[in-house]
């Protein structure tokens, strides 16, 4: 919608302001989607303090119908060399540019080079993070999308368990191939990220990418998968066990459940990200399994399905109402198998918002 882009370039605005610079030319995909709603594959997007009628879009000639639908509140021109023509842009209009920022962590030594160039007399300085700081709090259209592509995960598993796709015979490729389908057949627009579905000892592998070996009786399942609306990622990890869980399994699946049960708790606003780590962690840790948790608790979701906060003992900040996160401990048995348990949640004032709603206990098939 043209008035939710113009609200966040109006931020940007103000954060412009506080930086003291004029202008910020806007580089990476995924900023200028969250700015102005353009899903091409080439553009650039001069945002001037002075207002939208200062603001100048750039794409070029394979999107001239497409841009002037998805960006129809803004001035559009086409040239293929999208940053550097903005960049001639501004120089040409010295009056009014006299310092611009720029993506300096999304601009190669090389691209910096010709930007140079093209800015002439217009004084550059680094500004990254400006958009992504923006990003950081989701806005309800945001969190809407959100939760669509969490509802089309939760329903393609519940087809997929219906309907017996997992089951002893199959291989870990098929199911990760029924369940991307069902994704699809949700209203997902793609899946997430390569999903991840790990059998038996594979399970044990935190990242481990589905291969021909076969799903056997007894076997832990580990499906790590989620599906898109609108640009928006969900993320979701959810354990199966085929046939009765051996002692061993389920005494790992209820430490991850508790474990993953604290770090949820602990999504807050004005919570240190550090803090919502260790409250899961520190679970895990007092269970003796510490070595085996060897990744952070969570990450940001949003048009990236990694994106800031670092839910980590290492992140640094606080959550804030409106921040989507994973949270997702795990227990990793070398040899044996491991569990991981992953939501994606909002959080909101009181507790959070859970979207991902698949049942968390383990699932006996
Ligand atoms: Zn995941
Ligand atoms: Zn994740």
């Amino acid at each position: 919608m043209p008035e939710t882009h113009s609200r966040r370039r109006a931020a940007l605005r103000a954060l412009l302001q506080e930086a003291e610079l004029e202008a910020l030319l806007v580089t990476d995909l995924l900023n200028i989607r969250y700015l102005t709603g353009f899903t091409g594959s080439n553009a650039a997007l001069l945002v001037h303090t002075g207002g939208e009628e200062h603001t100048v879009f750039c794409t070029d000639g394979r999107y001239t119908t497409q841009s002037a639908a998805e960006v129809p509140d803004l001035e559009r021109i086409l040239d293929r060399s999208s940053a550097q023509a903005l960049a001639a842009r501004a120089s040409a209009d010295a009056g009014r540019y006299r310092l611009s920022g720029f993506e300096s962590q999304h601009v190669s030594v090389d691209q910096f080079d010709a930007l140079k160039t093209q800015f002439g007399g217009v004084e550059l300085r680094r500004a990254p993070g400006l958009v992504e700081d923006l990003r950081l709090t989701k806005d309800e259209q945001e969190i809407d999308a959100l939760r669509q592509a969490c509802a089309a995960a939760d329903r393609a598993l519940a087809d997929l368990i219906e309907h017996g796709g997992l089951r002893p015979g199959r291989t870990e490729l098929e199911v990760a191939r029924d369940l991307e389908n069902r994704m699809l057949e949700h209203g997902s627009t793609g899946r997430s990220f390569d999903s991840i579905v790990a059998a038996g000892a594979n399970s044990a592998i935190p990242h481990h990418r589905p291969t021909s070996a076969v799903l056997a009786a007894g076997d832990l399942v580990k499906m790590d998968f989620g599906a898109t609306a609108d640009g928006y990622h969900s993320d979701m990890t959810r354990m199966v066990v085929l046939g009765k869980p051996a002692a061993w399994q389920q005494e790992i699946y209820d430490l991850v459940q508790r474990a993953q049960a604290a770090g949820c708790e602990a999504v807050l606003p004005g919570v240190d990200v550090a803090d919502v780590d260790k409250a899961a962690r520190e679970v895990i840790v007092a269970a003796g399994h510490g070595p085996e948790f060897a990744h952070g608790l969570g990450h940001g979701v949003g048009l990236e399905v990694h994106e800031a906060p670092s839910l980590a003992a290492t992140g640094v900040g606080t959550l804030s109402a409106g921040m989507a996160v994973t949270v997702e401990p795990g227990v990793y048995l070398a040899g044996r198998g491991g569990v991981r348990i992953e939501d994606t949640l909002v959080v909101r004032d009181g507790f959070p918002e859970l979207l991902t709603l698949s049942t968390k206990e383990l699932v006996v098939v």
